[in-house]
């Protein structure tokens, strides 16, 4: 059997996806390949997976901005971390039906457990409100967290997603309307993690920070800075927490679990990651 995967999105440019499905297939030897399709609308979108996916020769598609939620409503059936998030970035065909799964859950998870003591999982800032910050807050709920603030740009967005998030988690999560709020909430050296959830720092997008340098004292000196972004591997918020000595951990790590959890999903298979990690770190530098 050949695996004809693909990802699809708005803006693929910069993807290495296709990258990690190629080393995958050589480490568990199948065969198969993977194309990136940009389509512009969510009627696109949705068409694509109707005659690539559904009635289609495609094995499976990942999916990325802005079509995640689109994602979960087009999908028959849910899997469980997709029914946590109410998001999807892999589509597959089970029993004739479409289905959705959210790996980016299973992606921050693994990433981020080896870097996280125990003692250090109380508060988690998240920066966003989009489908990554609903896998982040799955995630957390899953690491043993116990509050969640969110901040994000559109205030009403947010209020948005945690209203709908407390239906789904058991994460007490609180939307905060700017910085200065966190500040009141968050004494210093009390935040546990951070995690840029958004593209501010990502090559190509908005140059800066997701939150002013100042939040980063909030951070406690066990606690952990994330960034989602893997493209530059060093962001400036990354930066700026190495200048300050916290631990910090780019998107890397997430991107090649989540491929590896997908990619388990289409073939049964789940693939050693070693290899992959070393090839997209490879590409990125
Ligand atoms: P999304 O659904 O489009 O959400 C984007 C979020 O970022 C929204 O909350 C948006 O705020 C905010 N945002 C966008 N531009 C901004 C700006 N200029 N200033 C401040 N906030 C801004 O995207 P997503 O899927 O959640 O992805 C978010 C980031 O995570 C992306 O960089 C993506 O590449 C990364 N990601 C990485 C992995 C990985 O495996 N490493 C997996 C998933 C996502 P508004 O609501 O105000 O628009």
């Amino acid at each position: 059997m050949v695996y004809a995967c693909g990802l699809i999105g708005k803006t693929l440019e910069y993807s290495v996806s296709p990258v990690i499905f190629r080393t995958f297939c050589e480490e568990a030897g199948v065969e198969g390949d993977y194309c990136r399709v940009e389509l512009p609308t969510e009627e696109a979108f949705r068409d694509f997976v109707k005659c690539g996916l559904i009635e289609g020769p495609f094995v499976g598609f990942n999916v990325t901005i802005p079509y995640k939620e689109a994602a979960y409503a087009l999908s028959n059936v849910h899997g469980s971390d997709a029914e946590r998030t109410g998001a999807v970035n892999t589509l597959s065909i089970e029993n004739g039906k479409l289905r959705g799964d959210n790996t980016d859950v299973f992606g921050f998870v693994r990433s981020a457990q080896e870097h996280l003591i125990d003692a250090a999982r109380n508060v988690a800032l998240v920066v966003g409100a989009g489908g990554a910050a609903r896998a982040v807050l799955a995630a957390l709920e899953e690491l043993g967290f116990t509050r969640a603030l969110v901040l994000n740009r559109s205030l009403e967005r947010a209020v948005r997603m945690t209203k709908e998030l407390a239906h789904r988690l058991k994460l007490p999560i609180e939307t905060v309307a700017d910085e200065a709020a966190v500040r009141e909430l968050c004494e210093a050296g009390t935040l546990d993690v951070l995690v840029n959830a958004t593209p501010v720092g990502m090559k190509g997008g908005a140059p800066g920070m997701p939150v002013s340098e100042s939040i980063l004292d909030l951070v406690s000196p066990h606690g952990l800075v994330v960034d989602l972004i893997y493209n530059p591997p060093e962001t400036n918020l990354l930066r700026n927490a190495r200048r300050r000595s916290i631990k910090n951990l780019n998107g890397v790590g997430m991107l090649v679990w989540q491929a590896a959890r997908s990619f388990e999903i289409w073939t049964g298979i789940l693939p050693d990651t070693k290899r992959a990690l070393q090839r997209v770190n490879e590409v990125l530098a």
